[in-house]
């Protein structure tokens, strides 16, 4: 963490959007790009590395939350500012995002925004694949390039780094990864790289790990990267037209026609044939795994995007939280099964998966 002597720095990474980003107001609407989303997902997957790689994470919608002690900052005998800060009261995850008592580590503000809104208007769309009384309500995300403005002392700055490329590579940003926001690419990887320094995933945290701190049953309930697995598909549609023939799209189609060269809700779909379609009973409680109504106000284990265009290719990308299930293998099968992608979509691609046990790949550590 920050040592006294390290002088402020500043950096902008420049995002484009693959998939749309969702960022809501305290009004529940999205007039413009609110860092408050952002940094809940950036968080979110920061504890779930951290929790893999045996750190200590609270939870910060729990009960019990990391309080800053000064007093017992002040006598704590250890010498790597990492363990005072977690004798002081804080968390792994609270050292760098904040917690009572003690700032963010880091600023973090959106600057240049020239994303704009899929459609305007609140208008919720609508997607309801056959079967489906209800389905899934979408809400007008934003397509373009922003930037965001970085500050902070280096030490600080390279892990924020480094989860920004996390969730350029296999994730996403901002809130509604269920339903596939927040895909995006970083257009200046060459300015942010060298920024990044010597930062690697496996020096994130101290050597020592003081007793009761790290994989303790209490955390095992809390997403955690070692038991996320990661897929890909990506596929090469004939002409541009190829998703309106798709099961809940054909009513849509009028709304998704405007951006459909960009980016297409697909992810309902995919999950309307998983859940309903393949989904055994016996793998475990589908309300807790899916969320709760098909709407998810309840957020559910899996994330996955709409269809972004890939280059010249189409993508999907998604991850799945492998836990509280009682047949997980069964589970992460059934998103391996290309049978299911290639009827769902109407055509067949190529799917890459990150399974839990090769976790480390995502995080560019050896398995
Ligand atoms: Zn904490």
């Amino acid at each position: 963490m920050a040592s006294p002597s390290e002088k402020n720095t500043a950096v902008k990474v420049v995002l484009k959007t693959l998939t749309p980003l969702w960022t809501a107001g305290a009004n529940g609407k999205m007039a413009r790009i609110y860092e408050s989303g952002l940094l809940g997902s950036l968080r979110w997957w920061h504890e779930a590395i951290v929790r893999a790689l045996g750190g200590w994470a609270c939870d910060p919608s729990g009960d019990i939350k990391c309080l800053f002690d000064a007093a017992a900052y002040e006598q704590s005998q250890e010498f790597d500012e990492r363990l005072r800060l977690r004798d002081a009261g804080l968390c792994d995850v609270c050292q760098l995002f904040g917690a009572t008592g003690w700032r963010r580590r880091f600023q973090l503000q959106v600057v240049e925004d020239h994303t704009q809104a899929l459609w305007t208007g609140e208008q919720l769309l609508n997607i309801r694949p056959e079967g489906r009384s209800r389905g899934w309500f979408l809400p007008p995300g934003h397509l373009g390039t922003f930037s965001l403005r970085l500050q902070g002392a280096p030490s600080a700055l390279a892990p924020v780094l480094a989860l920004l490329h996390f969730a350029e590579q296999h994730a996403s940003l901002g809130p509604k990864p269920q339903l596939g926001y927040g895909v995006v690419e970083i257009l200046n990887k060459d300015e942010v790289k060298p920024l990044m320094g010597d930062f690697s995933w496996e020096h994130l945290l101290p050597q020592k790990t003081a007793q009761g701190y790290g994989n303790s049953t209490a955390q095992r309930d809390l997403p955690r990267l070692d038991k996320m697995g990661f897929f890909r598909y990506c596929f090469q549609p004939e002409h541009s037209n190829w998703w309106m023939q798709l099961s809940g799209l054909e009513r849509v189609a009028r709304f998704v026609q405007p951006f459909s060269r960009q980016t297409i809700p697909l992810a309902p779909l995919l999950k309307n044939s998983w859940r309903f379609d393949h989904w055994r009973r016996s793998w475990g409680r589908e309300r807790d795994f899916w969320g709760l109504v098909e709407a998810e106000r309840q957020r559910g284990k899996v994330a996955v995007s709409w269809a972004y265009r890939a280059d010249y290719t189409w993508e999907i990308r998604g991850s799945v939280w492998l836990d509280g299930l009682v047949d997980p293998k069964s589970v992460w099968a059934m998103f391996q099964n290309t049978d299911i992608w290639a009827n769902t979509l109407g055509m067949e691609g190529k799917l890459t998966s990150i399974s839990p046990k090769e976790w480390k790949k995502t995080l560019g550590l050896g398995a």
